[in-house]
């Protein structure tokens, strides 16, 4: 694949979206919403691309998919349609390809980033959340069972939850405080209110593409070619309404009032150069039953996540936001494909446009916990550089992830924002 696009943002170093990555999302311009395709500043809007007869040696199917309004017909298709159709994305943004006819009607079909509004990129059927991060299962569970952090289920069965689809909004919506029953210390009785612990968690989210059908297993060395794409997902905390509600079945009105998505979903295809193989499980640990075992040389993501935070008053102070971690996808305990295998194990049928989130990824080391519930570790609460301290999230508080991946001789190949901003309770 060529490197250089005609696009001249998509060659800045510092870009997210060069012509190696080509993610796909669904914006709304002039009134109508379309599925496109990000590249430096600007986006290929795909159903421009489709009327300008620019996807022709395409089949007619694809073509087809590719002027539907979200993405869920080109999510089904499955991988060798998805390599397809970026080949030939590829081929109309490169640099040196092209005869200028093509290059005049491809410009055509560019929207600028800034005019559009990102929408969610395809009706999320379910959504399920995970708890792949064993340095997160540690730390929570440290607050609890400070002896026996780690239930013994946890190095046997990928742990999750199901969650709600309904709530999940995409980057830039604001997320309104959650009110629930609250049960503040042992002896005190329950009240409603506002939750007073409020969290984000960092999370990498995994679009399913092709199904399975009802009743029919995902072998392991297949899963990944059920995943269109990833995400950033922030899996939004009450933990004062967790804390009570949750024993015991689980999360459930904690975690279902709001859940962000970044925008664009990258495919797996563009992070293939920058995969790297799954850490060895540490000595004394058990070795995954059969089922969980791939022959994958390279099954995690050398993947840098980050969480910036900006309160209300640092932004009228214009503060910019600060770092408050960083991690890396490759910490999890729980692969990708594992995760999708695990979830289809019993013959679970996961569709088209299903959303399964890794949990919270935090890596080992202080500075890379993945949501705030872990900082009570710390010595001293999270400082601002404008002397605000924080426990858990304020009202007009902004948290911002990102995440990006590099390698000696590769372009850096970015996720977008994944953004959300506190409002007060109702
Ligand atoms: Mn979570």
């Amino acid at each position: 694949m060529a490197l250089k696009s005609w696009v001249v943002s998509a060659n800045d170093p510092q870009t997210d979206f060069p012509l190696a990555n080509l993610p796909y999302g669904v914006f709304r311009h002039q009134h109508s919403q379309r599925i496109g395709v990000a590249i430096g500043e600007q986006i290929l809007d795909l159903g421009a691309c489709a009327s300008e007869n620019l996807l022709a040696p395409l089949a007619a199917e694809i073509i087809d998919a590719c002027t539907a309004s979200v993405l869920s017909p080109l999510m089904a298709f499955g991988p060798e349609a998805w390599t397809m159709l970026r080949l030939r994305i590829s081929e109309l943004l490169s640099a040196d390809h092209a005869s200028d006819d093509t290059l005049h009607r491809v410009a055509s079909a560019l929207v600028p980033m800034r005019e559009v509004e990102m929408q969610t990129p395809v009706q999320i059927g379910d959504y399920t959340d995970f708890y792949a991060s064993i340095h997160h299962a540690t730390r929570v569970g440290k607050l609890f069972r400070p002896d026996n952090p780690l239930l013994p289920n946890y190095k046997y069965v990928p742990i999750g939850y199901h969650g709600r689809a309904s709530s999940i909004v995409v980057s830039g919506n604001e997320v309104r405080r959650p009110s629930g029953q609250i049960k503040p210390s042992l002896g005190a009785e329950p009240s409603f209110g506002p939750s007073r612990s409020l969290d984000y968690e960092l999370e990498v989210g995994m679009f399913i593409g092709a199904g399975n059908s009802l009743g029919m297993p995902i072998p392991i060395d297949e899963a990944e070619q059920h995943i269109f794409g990833l995400c950033l997902v922030n899996d939004w905390s009450a933990r004062d309404i967790q804390s009570w509600e949750s024993q015991p079945l689980g999360p459930f009105l904690a975690k279902n009032f709001a859940t962000t998505i970044s925008p664009w979903i990258i495919p797996l295809e563009a992070l293939a150069p920058y995969r790297v193989p799954v850490s060895a499980r540490p000595e004394g640990d058990p070795v995954p039953l059969p089922y969980l075992v791939s022959s994958a040389a390279k099954g995690a993501i050398d993947l840098t996540l980050e969480v910036s935070l900006q309160s209300s008053q640092m932004r009228e102070s214009n503060i910019p936001p600060m770092r408050v971690s960083r991690g890396n996808m490759r910490d999890l305990y729980w692969s990708i494909a594992q995760l999708v295998t695990h979830h289809a194990s019993n013959g679970c049928n996961l569709r088209p446009g299903d959303l399964l989130a890794t949990g919270t990824i935090s890596g080992p080391a202080e500075g890379s916990e993945g949501c705030l519930l872990e900082m009570k570790h710390r010595a001293e609460p999270l400082r601002m550089p404008n002397g605000e301290s924080r426990v858990f999230l304020e009202d007009g508080d902004q948290v911002t992830f990102l995440a990006f991946t590099q390698r000696e001789g590769l372009p850096r190949i970015g996720f977008g924002e994944c953004t959300g901003m506190i409002i007060a309770a109702v």
